[in-house]
């Protein structure tokens, strides 16, 4: 079965890459993208042991938590507007992963105030500086950072990264170690730990994972091509 294949073959490669970058074995998540595939193929992963699931539209993830085992985790992983922040929370997402401005995070911890609960997320870097591209660029990030750490009802758990496309996924090094060099500054800064680096997707994972990768998120690797409606 092509899932499972893929699965496995994932696997041995983040095992390999942990390996090879000296980390501990298991220190990196598999995250299985699987944004626009039906349940019965996230069923197929689950069935292998998969747990870990990511979504990046609020009302698709919506729709097939519910029908999943409960013991699934998932991870909103595409922007959030801030009028379904409300939603999301109410939807307990493990990690809320792509906050990409200082409003967004405002909003989810004014209201996961409200709702009693602490929202767990990263914060979504442009590593690339583009203008285009969603994210804190580095600077921003660093000069607003004590701002984000007192917000009081978020826990932020570290930094993610969607780097421009490229054909060669060592091309996407420096974004990677970029990242994760600027959690180290902010780590510095204390007092969050920050355990978490998402980065790294299905073309590129492995490299992410040298670079220090605790979360990789694979989507197309593991159930194919995404045809979109
Ligand atoms: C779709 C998506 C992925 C997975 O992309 P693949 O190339 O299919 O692995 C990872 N991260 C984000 C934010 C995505 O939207």
């Amino acid at each position: 079965m092509y899932i499972e294949d893929q699965l496995a073959e994932i696997r041995e490669k983040i095992a390999a890459a942990e390996k090879k970058s000296g980390r501990p074995a298991g220190c990196v998540s598999l995250l299985a993208v699987s944004k626009t595939f039906p349940v019965s193929d996230i069923m197929h992963a689950y069935n292998d042991g998969q747990r870990l699931f990511g979504e990046n539209r609020l009302q698709e993830a919506m729709e097939k938590m519910p029908v999943m085992p409960p013991d699934c985790e998932w991870h909103l992983i595409g922007p959030l507007q801030r009028n379904k922040v409300r939603k999301a929370l109410e939807h307990g997402f493990a990690l809320i992963e792509a906050v990409d401005s200082r409003k967004l995070a405002e909003a989810i911890s004014r209201i996961a105030g409200e709702l009693g609960v602490t929202a767990r997320i990263l914060i979504e870097v442009n590593v690339d500086g583009e203008e285009s591209k969603h994210g804190f660029t580095p600077d921003a990030l660093s000069a607003e950072w004590e701002a984000l750490v007192a917000l009081p009802h978020v826990e932020i758990r570290g930094l993610m990264c969607i780097p421009a496309p490229t054909a060669d996924p060592e091309a996407a090094r420096p974004a990677f170690a970029t990242l994760r060099r600027l959690a180290e500054e902010l780590r510095a800064r204390g007092p969050l730990p920050l355990p978490e680096l998402s980065m790294g997707m299905s073309h590129d994972y492995a490299v992410a994972v040298e670079e220090g990768a605790t979360i990789v998120r694979v989507g197309s690797a593991i159930f194919g091509k995404r045809t979109y409606a």
